[in-house]
């Protein structure tokens, strides 16, 4: 077995720091009907002891997953991006952009042409280059930020937005690590891979969403540019040199909130059912197929998984037999909880959905679920208290 060389810096030393055994694919959504056993690959992420780059460790080479619907929440965050960019000078009004987009959709192409910039055709030189969560599905990252680097016009801008390894590890956020997502940024290990590519950070923002995503603005090296105010770029490596982004004993601590998570889902669905109670999952998401799996939950202890996308209508999440079903049916059946595995979606769906809580049920935060049974205070979205495990539907 060849060792694993780093996607970044090619570095040959570093640490497996979270391991989630085999799982599907998950863009792979089989048919209803169709028999098991899906096929299985590793999910690892290994962290380099070289530059620091948290990154996928086999690469199965499983194909992307298919556009989904697209969430409200990164809507609200490009506009106030772009807006924020825009604010530092940053965006040419009569300059050209490239967009390297993401499979999971959310362009920034519309607001940036808005605001008058022009996009270029095929691969051509950029005054602006936006990258937002496109990155991290290249298996070969210094190839794909040389790329973005070869393109970029004398005194432009590399705007990268990444959801970062520091937020994934404060938040323990495990179940980030995906099949096809090659490359979790700290921004300590981005500035070293901008490094190698000749460039350097100029300014950064920050945004809540998924707990604590960064959009890094980054130029070439040399090149002079507007000057941010303070110092967030330092303030960023700070906040991660405390954190201990780089320290493979720190990052390996996700390794202990799979556990605990998936144990917690396990159990507050065999409450439920022990309580009598209808349970039902929302969004069909990639990230919940891992958790599923690795919490040993099947149609027997969640029977349905909601899901807006017609595309994945009829089909079943890989490696379980558990249905994907529509809006409709689960409003023709408001069960007496719904457990949401994208906690972005929470304020849309439950706007969306007044059956549930008009029929008593209530939207529980599949990543919230109390970890301790000794503390079982369950997060519930429903304000009432005593609502759990209160009176079912009718
Ligand atoms: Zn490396």
């Amino acid at each position: 077995m060849t060792r694993h060389q780093c996607r970044a810096c090619r570095g040959q030393a570093g640490d497996l720091v979270l391991d989630l055994g085999e799982q599907p694919a998950c863009d792979y959504f089989p048919k209803y009907d169709e028999p098991g056993p899906d096929p299985v690959y590793p999910l690892q992420m290994w962290l380099c002891s070289s530059c620091g780059l948290a990154q996928l460790l086999a690469d199965p080479t499983v194909p992307e997953e298919p556009r989904g619907a697209e969430p409200a929440a990164l809507v609200a965050q490009a506009e106030d991006a772009v807006r924020r960019v825009a604010a530092a000078d940053l965006l040419p009004a009569d300059g050209r952009v490239a967009e390297y987009g993401s499979p999971h959709g959310g362009s920034w192409l519309g607001l940036l042409t808005d605001r008058g910039l022009s996009p270029v055709e095929g691969t051509g030189e950029a005054d602006v280059i936006l990258d937002c969560f496109g990155m991290m599905h290249s298996p070969d990252q210094a190839a794909a930020l040389a790329e973005r680097a070869a393109r970029l016009a004398p005194g432009g801008v590399l705007l990268l937005q990444y959801h970062s390894l520091d937020t994934i590890v404060r938040l323990r956020q495990w179940n980030a690590l995906r099949h096809g997502h090659y490359a979790y940024y700290s921004t300590t290990a981005l500035v070293a891979m901008l490094a190698a590519a000749g460039l350097s950070p100029r300014t950064a923002w920050s945004f809540d969403l998924y707990g604590g995503t960064v959009l890094l603005a980054a130029g070439r090296a040399g090149d002079s540019g507007p000057v941010s105010a303070g110092d967030p770029v330092g303030a960023l490596l700070a906040a991660e040199e405390r954190t201990g982004v780089t320290n493979p004993g720190v990052v390996s601590g996700l390794q202990g909130a799979l556990t605990s998570h998936a144990r917690a889902l396990h159990r507050w669905l065999g409450a439920m059912r022990e309580a009598g109670k209808t349970v039902a999952g929302y969004s069909a998401a990639s990230r919940a197929v891992a958790l599923l799996r690795l919490a040993g939950v099947d149609a027997d202890l969640l029977p349905a998984v909601a899901d807006a996308s017609p595309a994945k209508q009829g089909l079943r999440m890989p490696g379980t037999t558990i249905p994907i079903i529509s809006p409709a049916e689960l409003r023709a059946a408001p069960p007496d909880a719904v457990l949401v595995f994208v906690s972005d979606l929470v304020i849309e769906i439950r706007a969306s959905y007044p059956e549930i809580e008009a029929g008593g049920g209530e939207w529980v935060d599949a990543d919230k679920l109390p970890a301790d049974p000794s503390h079982d205070e369950l997060t519930m979205l429903q304000a009432a208290p005593g609502a759990w495990p209160g009176s079912g539907p009718g």
